[in-house]
């Protein structure tokens, strides 16, 4: 009797597998690269590949946190754990690693707001211009609409994400104060003004989680490292996402 040339499941082959060498015919291979491979040789080479990228993952991930909780100042670990977190695959205590000093609920809005300043204008961050509305009183024969004076200039940096719901409120003053501005229903009588929108109130906000995130894209506290591996974010058009925790 001839060596029958066929696959395991009896059905005449079509070529060898480039890994093991087993006769396989069109059922049990597939072409990988160019390469005839049975079915469990291809099996085989995924969970291969899926552990390569593991451990590069874990690698990278544990060289980027290392570097992080070297630097001294702990705002800038801060915003960088901040913002790796929201970007890169990680693990439940690298927010504690990194930053002790905080926890992922809370942090000192006040101090992160001046510190921030100091460097937004070290690197040349432009602010955006505001002028701030001094009501006058209504007067109701020209409608419901308040009117404002134009008062002095103020000059913050606010932080509007590519993503919708990234978005955080509040606006940091050059002088590092975190406040959220709430715009005038102004009536331009001044139109040399149009340039600036009219605040009619300041409030005192507080930075959340998504303000860190953006601060630190800002600023350049940012990583990026062969291996680490993304979080995708799905896309949710149009929702503002609160702070966590
Ligand atoms: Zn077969
Ligand atoms: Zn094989």
């Amino acid at each position: 009797m001839s060596t029958p040339q066929t696959c395991s499941c009896g059905t005449f082959s079509i070529g060898v597998c480039q890994d093991c060498g087993k006769l396989v015919c069109r059922d049990h291979s597939r072409l990988e690269g160019g390469q005839r491979i049975c079915d469990s040789c291809i099996q085989e080479r995924r969970s291969r590949d899926q552990a390569a990228q593991e451990a590069a993952h874990d690698a990278a991930h544990q060289a980027v946190i290392a570097e992080m909780r070297a630097i001294a100042d702990p705002i800038e670990r801060l915003l960088r754990i901040a913002w790796y977190q929201e970007n890169f695959e990680g693990l439940a205590d690298d927010w504690h690693t990194v930053c002790p000093e905080y926890s992922p609920d809370g942090w000192d809005s006040v101090a992160v707001g001046r510190w921030f300043a100091v460097r937004a204008i070290d690197q040349g961050i432009p602010t955006r211009a505001e002028r701030i509305g001094i009501k006058r009183p209504l007067s109701t024969m020209f409608g419901n609409r308040a009117k404002y004076n134009v008062g002095p200039e103020i000059r913050s940096w606010s932080f509007r994400s590519r993503q919708q719901h990234k978005n955080w409120p509040g606006v940091i003053l050059s002088d590092g104060s975190v406040v959220q501005l709430r715009q005038g229903q102004a009536d331009y009588t001044a139109t040399s003004d149009r340039d600036y929108t009219i605040v009619e109130s300041i409030t005192p906000a507080r930075l959340d989680m998504n303000a860190l995130i953006l601060m630190a894209e800002a600023l350049g506290l940012t990583v990026d490292r062969p291996g680490l591996r993304r979080i995708q974010h799905p896309f949710v058009y149009g929702v503002i996402r609160g702070p966590r925790g």
